[in-house]
Protein backbone atom coordinates (compact mmCIF):
# COMPACT_ATOMS: atom_id res chain seq x y z
CA UNK A 1 0.00 0.00 0.00
CA UNK A 2 1.15 3.57 -0.65
CA UNK A 3 2.15 5.60 1.97
CA UNK A 4 0.26 8.58 2.76
CA UNK A 5 1.59 12.01 2.17
CA UNK A 6 1.14 14.40 4.45
CA UNK A 7 1.39 18.27 3.28
CA UNK A 8 3.37 20.49 5.55
CA UNK A 9 -0.34 22.43 6.08
CA UNK A 10 -1.90 19.40 7.26
CA UNK A 11 0.99 18.64 9.49
CA UNK A 12 0.43 21.40 11.09
CA UNK A 13 -3.03 21.65 11.22
CA UNK A 14 -3.18 18.42 12.84
CA UNK A 15 -0.12 19.57 16.00
CA UNK A 16 -2.32 22.31 16.67
CA UNK A 17 -5.60 20.28 17.06
CA UNK A 18 -3.18 17.68 19.01
CA UNK A 19 -2.13 20.44 21.20
CA UNK A 20 -5.83 21.70 22.08
CA UNK A 21 -7.25 17.90 23.46
CA UNK A 22 -6.24 17.29 26.60
CA UNK A 23 -2.59 15.85 27.05
CA UNK A 24 -2.49 11.74 27.12
CA UNK A 25 -2.88 10.32 30.47
CA UNK A 26 0.68 10.10 32.22
CA UNK A 27 1.40 6.42 32.76
CA UNK A 28 1.60 5.80 36.20
CA UNK A 29 4.67 3.83 37.62
CA UNK A 30 2.92 1.27 39.73
CA UNK A 31 6.10 -0.86 40.22
CA UNK A 32 7.11 2.68 42.52
CA UNK A 33 4.12 2.19 44.68
CA UNK A 34 3.90 -1.82 44.52
CA UNK A 35 7.42 -1.65 46.01
CA UNK A 36 6.78 0.36 49.08
CA UNK A 37 5.18 -3.09 50.59
CA UNK A 38 8.73 -4.33 52.01
CA UNK A 39 8.85 -8.16 54.58
CA UNK A 40 10.30 -5.56 56.26
CA UNK A 41 7.13 -3.00 57.33
CA UNK A 42 5.63 -6.37 57.13
CA UNK A 43 7.53 -8.05 59.84
CA UNK A 44 7.51 -4.63 62.16
CA UNK A 45 3.74 -4.74 61.51
CA UNK A 46 2.71 -8.74 62.02
CA UNK A 47 5.71 -8.83 65.63
CA UNK A 48 3.34 -6.23 66.75
CA UNK A 49 -0.40 -7.52 65.23
CA UNK A 50 0.39 -11.32 66.30
CA UNK A 51 2.57 -10.74 69.69
CA UNK A 52 1.63 -12.24 72.99
CA UNK A 53 0.01 -8.91 74.06
CA UNK A 54 -3.18 -8.96 71.14
CA UNK A 55 -3.78 -12.75 73.41
CA UNK A 56 -4.22 -14.62 70.21
CA UNK A 57 -7.40 -12.01 69.25
CA UNK A 58 -10.05 -14.17 69.98
CA UNK A 59 -13.59 -12.38 68.58
CA UNK A 60 -14.26 -9.40 71.30
CA UNK A 61 -11.45 -10.10 73.86
CA UNK A 62 -9.57 -7.16 74.68
CA UNK A 63 -6.57 -8.44 73.34
CA UNK A 64 -8.59 -8.37 69.73
CA UNK A 65 -9.31 -4.62 70.12
CA UNK A 66 -5.92 -3.93 71.41
CA UNK A 67 -5.01 -5.60 67.50
CA UNK A 68 -7.48 -3.30 66.08
CA UNK A 69 -6.20 -0.35 67.90
CA UNK A 70 -3.01 -0.77 66.60
CA UNK A 71 -4.67 -1.15 62.92
CA UNK A 72 -6.61 2.34 63.37
CA UNK A 73 -3.55 3.91 64.49
CA UNK A 74 -1.73 3.07 61.26
CA UNK A 75 -3.79 4.19 58.91
CA UNK A 76 -3.87 7.48 60.92
CA UNK A 77 -0.32 7.53 60.81
CA UNK A 78 -0.79 6.90 56.94
CA UNK A 79 -2.98 9.54 56.18
CA UNK A 80 -5.99 7.46 55.58
CA UNK A 81 -9.53 7.60 57.48
CA UNK A 82 -12.77 5.70 58.40
CA UNK A 83 -15.34 6.16 55.05
CA UNK A 84 -17.44 9.22 56.01
CA UNK A 85 -20.54 7.42 55.78
CA UNK A 86 -19.61 5.12 59.00
CA UNK A 87 -18.89 8.13 61.35
CA UNK A 88 -16.24 6.05 63.03
CA UNK A 89 -13.45 2.97 62.04
CA UNK A 90 -15.68 -0.06 63.10
CA UNK A 91 -18.64 -1.72 61.91
CA UNK A 92 -20.32 -2.72 65.12
CA UNK A 93 -21.53 -6.76 65.42
CA UNK A 94 -23.60 -7.75 68.21
CA UNK A 95 -23.59 -10.92 70.27
CA UNK A 96 -26.64 -12.04 69.21
CA UNK A 97 -25.86 -11.96 65.27
CA UNK A 98 -22.53 -14.11 66.17
CA UNK A 99 -24.84 -16.97 67.92
CA UNK A 100 -25.18 -19.48 65.71
CA UNK A 101 -24.71 -23.54 64.94
CA UNK A 102 -21.32 -24.45 66.66
CA UNK A 103 -20.41 -20.75 67.82
CA UNK A 104 -19.64 -20.07 71.29
CA UNK A 105 -21.58 -17.02 73.20
CA UNK A 106 -19.00 -13.98 72.24
CA UNK A 107 -18.93 -10.58 73.25
CA UNK A 108 -19.98 -8.35 70.89
CA UNK A 109 -17.07 -7.36 68.32
CA UNK A 110 -16.58 -5.21 65.67
CA UNK A 111 -15.46 -4.82 61.82
CA UNK A 112 -12.78 -2.11 61.56
CA UNK A 113 -12.58 -0.33 57.92
CA UNK A 114 -10.99 2.34 56.15
CA UNK A 115 -11.62 4.30 53.13
CA UNK A 116 -10.36 5.86 49.95
CA UNK A 117 -12.39 7.94 48.30
CA UNK A 118 -12.21 7.31 44.25
CA UNK A 119 -11.40 10.27 42.22
CA UNK A 120 -13.68 9.24 39.01
CA UNK A 121 -16.23 7.18 40.27
CA UNK A 122 -16.53 7.29 44.02
CA UNK A 123 -19.61 5.44 44.14
CA UNK A 124 -18.05 2.32 42.82
CA UNK A 125 -16.39 0.53 45.12
CA UNK A 126 -13.82 -2.36 45.67
CA UNK A 127 -13.26 -4.11 48.74
CA UNK A 128 -10.28 -5.79 50.60
CA UNK A 129 -10.54 -8.05 52.92
CA UNK A 130 -8.54 -9.94 55.95
CA UNK A 131 -9.87 -11.20 59.23
CA UNK A 132 -8.24 -9.94 62.13
CA UNK A 133 -9.30 -12.22 64.48
CA UNK A 134 -8.24 -15.89 65.54
CA UNK A 135 -8.88 -18.29 68.09
CA UNK A 136 -7.76 -16.58 71.50
CA UNK A 137 -5.65 -18.54 74.21
CA UNK A 138 -6.12 -22.18 75.05
CA UNK A 139 -4.57 -23.83 78.35
CA UNK A 140 -2.62 -20.78 78.98
CA UNK A 141 -1.13 -20.64 75.85
CA UNK A 142 -1.38 -17.92 73.06
CA UNK A 143 -2.57 -18.85 69.62
CA UNK A 144 -1.10 -15.95 67.66
CA UNK A 145 -2.26 -16.74 64.35
CA UNK A 146 0.78 -14.84 62.60
CA UNK A 147 -0.26 -16.85 58.89
CA UNK A 148 -3.57 -16.68 60.26
CA UNK A 149 -4.54 -14.00 59.59
CA UNK A 150 -1.79 -12.01 60.98
CA UNK A 151 -0.37 -12.20 57.08
CA UNK A 152 -3.47 -10.99 55.60
CA UNK A 153 -4.10 -8.39 58.36
CA UNK A 154 -0.62 -6.61 57.66
CA UNK A 155 -1.03 -7.21 54.32
CA UNK A 156 -3.72 -4.40 54.34
CA UNK A 157 -1.95 -2.04 56.14
CA UNK A 158 0.60 -2.55 53.57
CA UNK A 159 -1.86 -2.18 50.51
CA UNK A 160 -3.30 0.94 51.66
CA UNK A 161 -0.05 2.48 52.49
CA UNK A 162 0.72 2.00 48.74
CA UNK A 163 -2.88 3.40 47.22
CA UNK A 164 -1.88 6.48 49.82
CA UNK A 165 1.27 7.41 48.77
CA UNK A 166 0.33 7.12 45.34
CA UNK A 167 -2.72 9.23 45.72
CA UNK A 168 -0.82 11.82 47.54
CA UNK A 169 1.39 11.69 43.89
CA UNK A 170 -1.83 12.79 41.95
CA UNK A 171 -2.58 8.71 40.96
CA UNK A 172 -5.40 8.02 43.52
CA UNK A 173 -7.95 5.21 42.83
CA UNK A 174 -10.28 6.39 40.04
CA UNK A 175 -13.00 3.97 42.39
CA UNK A 176 -13.22 3.85 46.17
CA UNK A 177 -11.55 1.21 48.11
CA UNK A 178 -12.70 -0.22 51.40
CA UNK A 179 -10.04 -1.71 53.20
CA UNK A 180 -11.94 -4.35 55.48
CA UNK A 181 -10.90 -6.27 58.47
CA UNK A 182 -13.58 -8.66 59.71
CA UNK A 183 -13.97 -10.29 62.50
CA UNK A 184 -15.53 -13.62 64.29
CA UNK A 185 -14.07 -15.65 60.83
CA UNK A 186 -12.49 -18.43 63.00
CA UNK A 187 -16.19 -18.78 64.75
CA UNK A 188 -18.33 -19.02 61.17
CA UNK A 189 -17.60 -15.67 59.17
CA UNK A 190 -19.54 -13.67 61.16
CA UNK A 191 -17.92 -10.44 60.25
CA UNK A 192 -17.71 -11.12 56.66
CA UNK A 193 -21.19 -12.71 56.89
CA UNK A 194 -22.43 -9.12 59.02
CA UNK A 195 -20.86 -6.77 56.50
CA UNK A 196 -22.54 -8.33 53.42
CA UNK A 197 -26.12 -8.17 55.26
CA UNK A 198 -25.17 -4.58 56.51
CA UNK A 199 -22.69 -3.06 53.88
CA UNK A 200 -22.06 0.16 54.26
CA UNK A 201 -22.40 0.61 50.57
CA UNK A 202 -24.76 -1.41 48.15
CA UNK A 203 -23.36 -4.28 46.86
CA UNK A 204 -24.41 -3.80 43.55
CA UNK A 205 -22.14 -1.26 43.44
CA UNK A 206 -19.34 -3.09 44.96
CA UNK A 207 -17.10 -4.65 41.66
CA UNK A 208 -15.21 -7.30 43.62
CA UNK A 209 -14.02 -8.57 46.80
CA UNK A 210 -10.26 -9.58 47.31
CA UNK A 211 -9.66 -11.45 50.31
CA UNK A 212 -6.55 -12.44 51.79
CA UNK A 213 -6.60 -15.30 54.84
CA UNK A 214 -2.96 -16.93 55.51
CA UNK A 215 -0.11 -15.96 52.65
CA UNK A 216 3.13 -15.89 54.74
CA UNK A 217 3.61 -19.50 54.75
CA UNK A 218 4.16 -22.88 52.41
CA UNK A 219 2.35 -25.22 52.65
CA UNK A 220 3.41 -29.27 52.57
CA UNK A 221 2.54 -29.04 49.03
CA UNK A 222 5.58 -26.75 48.26
CA UNK A 223 7.93 -27.95 49.93
CA UNK A 224 11.41 -26.88 47.75
CA UNK A 225 9.40 -23.01 47.08
CA UNK A 226 7.42 -19.99 48.59
CA UNK A 227 7.30 -18.48 45.33
CA UNK A 228 3.32 -19.50 44.75
CA UNK A 229 -0.01 -18.66 45.60
CA UNK A 230 -3.33 -20.48 45.62
CA UNK A 231 -6.01 -18.88 43.47
CA UNK A 232 -9.65 -19.55 44.68
CA UNK A 233 -12.53 -18.35 43.35
CA UNK A 234 -11.57 -15.73 40.52
CA UNK A 235 -13.49 -17.34 38.04
CA UNK A 236 -16.71 -18.45 39.51
CA UNK A 237 -18.61 -14.82 38.64
CA UNK A 238 -16.15 -12.71 36.59
CA UNK A 239 -13.94 -14.06 33.40
CA UNK A 240 -12.79 -10.76 33.52
CA UNK A 241 -11.44 -11.06 37.44
CA UNK A 242 -9.52 -14.04 36.58
CA UNK A 243 -7.94 -13.25 33.39
CA UNK A 244 -6.95 -9.54 35.14
CA UNK A 245 -4.97 -11.39 38.02
CA UNK A 246 -3.40 -13.56 35.89
CA UNK A 247 -1.92 -10.14 33.36
CA UNK A 248 -0.93 -8.42 36.90
CA UNK A 249 1.27 -11.41 37.97
CA UNK A 250 2.58 -11.79 34.87
CA UNK A 251 3.49 -7.88 34.40
CA UNK A 252 4.09 -7.77 38.48
CA UNK A 253 4.99 -10.31 40.73
CA UNK A 254 5.76 -13.86 38.74
CA UNK A 255 4.49 -15.99 41.32
CA UNK A 256 2.71 -19.66 40.50
CA UNK A 257 -0.73 -19.49 40.44
CA UNK A 258 -2.00 -22.37 41.92
CA UNK A 259 -5.36 -23.37 41.10
CA UNK A 260 -5.70 -26.49 42.95
CA UNK A 261 -7.85 -25.47 45.88
CA UNK A 262 -10.09 -23.91 42.89
CA UNK A 263 -11.21 -27.16 41.67
CA UNK A 264 -14.89 -27.31 42.44
CA UNK A 265 -14.55 -30.93 43.61
CA UNK A 266 -12.07 -30.40 45.55
CA UNK A 267 -12.47 -31.66 49.33
CA UNK A 268 -11.37 -29.42 51.31
CA UNK A 269 -13.85 -26.97 50.11
CA UNK A 270 -11.74 -23.86 50.88
CA UNK A 271 -13.88 -21.89 47.99
CA UNK A 272 -16.38 -21.39 50.90
CA UNK A 273 -14.41 -21.31 54.20
CA UNK A 274 -12.90 -17.75 54.48
CA UNK A 275 -14.73 -14.37 53.78
CA UNK A 276 -14.55 -13.73 50.12
CA UNK A 277 -17.65 -16.44 49.79
CA UNK A 278 -19.97 -13.72 51.85
CA UNK A 279 -19.44 -11.42 49.02
CA UNK A 280 -19.64 -14.09 45.99
CA UNK A 281 -22.83 -15.63 47.60
CA UNK A 282 -24.52 -12.01 47.03
CA UNK A 283 -23.21 -12.32 43.40
CA UNK A 284 -19.79 -9.79 44.33
CA UNK A 285 -16.98 -11.43 41.90
CA UNK A 286 -14.75 -12.96 44.95
CA UNK A 287 -10.82 -13.93 44.53
CA UNK A 288 -9.17 -15.58 47.29
CA UNK A 289 -5.57 -15.55 48.37
CA UNK A 290 -3.87 -18.34 50.24
CA UNK A 291 -1.11 -20.18 51.06
CA UNK A 292 -2.66 -23.77 51.96
CA UNK A 293 -1.87 -25.59 55.14
CA UNK A 294 0.61 -26.30 56.86
CA UNK A 295 1.91 -28.18 60.66
CA UNK A 296 1.39 -24.79 62.22
CA UNK A 297 -2.62 -24.34 61.45
CA UNK A 298 -4.20 -23.39 64.11
CA UNK A 299 -1.90 -24.35 66.65
CA UNK A 300 -0.11 -22.27 69.30
CA UNK A 301 2.94 -22.46 66.53
CA UNK A 302 1.83 -20.31 64.36
CA UNK A 303 4.41 -17.54 65.32
CA UNK A 304 5.54 -14.18 63.35
CA UNK A 305 9.04 -15.75 63.55
CA UNK A 306 8.43 -18.60 61.23
CA UNK A 307 6.07 -16.26 58.76
CA UNK A 308 8.91 -16.06 55.61
CA UNK A 309 8.29 -12.34 54.82
CA UNK A 310 10.00 -12.12 51.22
CA UNK A 311 6.34 -14.45 50.05
CA UNK A 312 4.28 -12.56 52.26
CA UNK A 313 5.56 -9.33 50.86
CA UNK A 314 5.12 -10.33 47.20
CA UNK A 315 1.65 -11.88 47.51
CA UNK A 316 0.41 -9.27 48.91
CA UNK A 317 2.28 -7.23 46.44
CA UNK A 318 0.19 -9.42 43.63
CA UNK A 319 -2.89 -8.05 45.70
CA UNK A 320 -1.82 -4.69 45.25
CA UNK A 321 -1.16 -4.50 41.35
CA UNK A 322 -4.68 -6.59 41.24
CA UNK A 323 -6.72 -4.00 43.17
CA UNK A 324 -5.10 -1.29 41.18
CA UNK A 325 -6.11 -2.31 37.71
CA UNK A 326 -9.51 -3.39 39.18
CA UNK A 327 -10.20 0.58 40.93
CA UNK A 328 -8.65 2.08 37.66
CA UNK A 329 -9.82 -0.03 34.45
CA UNK A 330 -12.40 2.19 32.92
CA UNK A 331 -14.92 -0.45 32.57
CA UNK A 332 -16.01 -2.05 35.96
CA UNK A 333 -15.33 -5.80 36.09
CA UNK A 334 -18.25 -7.41 34.08
CA UNK A 335 -20.21 -10.91 35.89
CA UNK A 336 -20.69 -13.38 33.12
CA UNK A 337 -20.79 -16.66 35.17
CA UNK A 338 -23.18 -17.82 37.49
CA UNK A 339 -20.89 -18.11 40.32
CA UNK A 340 -20.90 -21.51 40.39
ZN1 LIG B 1 -8.08 -17.55 58.57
Amino acid sequence: MKKKLISGALLTLFLVSCNSVPKAKKEVNVSKYMNTITSDELSTHLHIVASDEMEGRDTGTEGQKKAGKYLIEQYKKNGLSFPAEAGDWYQKIPSEFMAKGFSPKLNDSENIWAFIKGSEKPEEILVISAHYDHVGTKNGEVYNGADDDGSGTVALLEIAQAFEKAKEDGFGPKRSILFLHVTGEEHGLHGSRFYSENPLFPLKNTIADINIDMIGRRDTLHPNTNNYIYVIGSDRLSSELHTINEEANKKYTNLTLDYKYNDRNDPERIYYRSDHYNFAKKGVPAIFFFNGVHADYHKASDTPDKIEYDALAKRAQLAFTLAWELANRDERIVVDKDGK
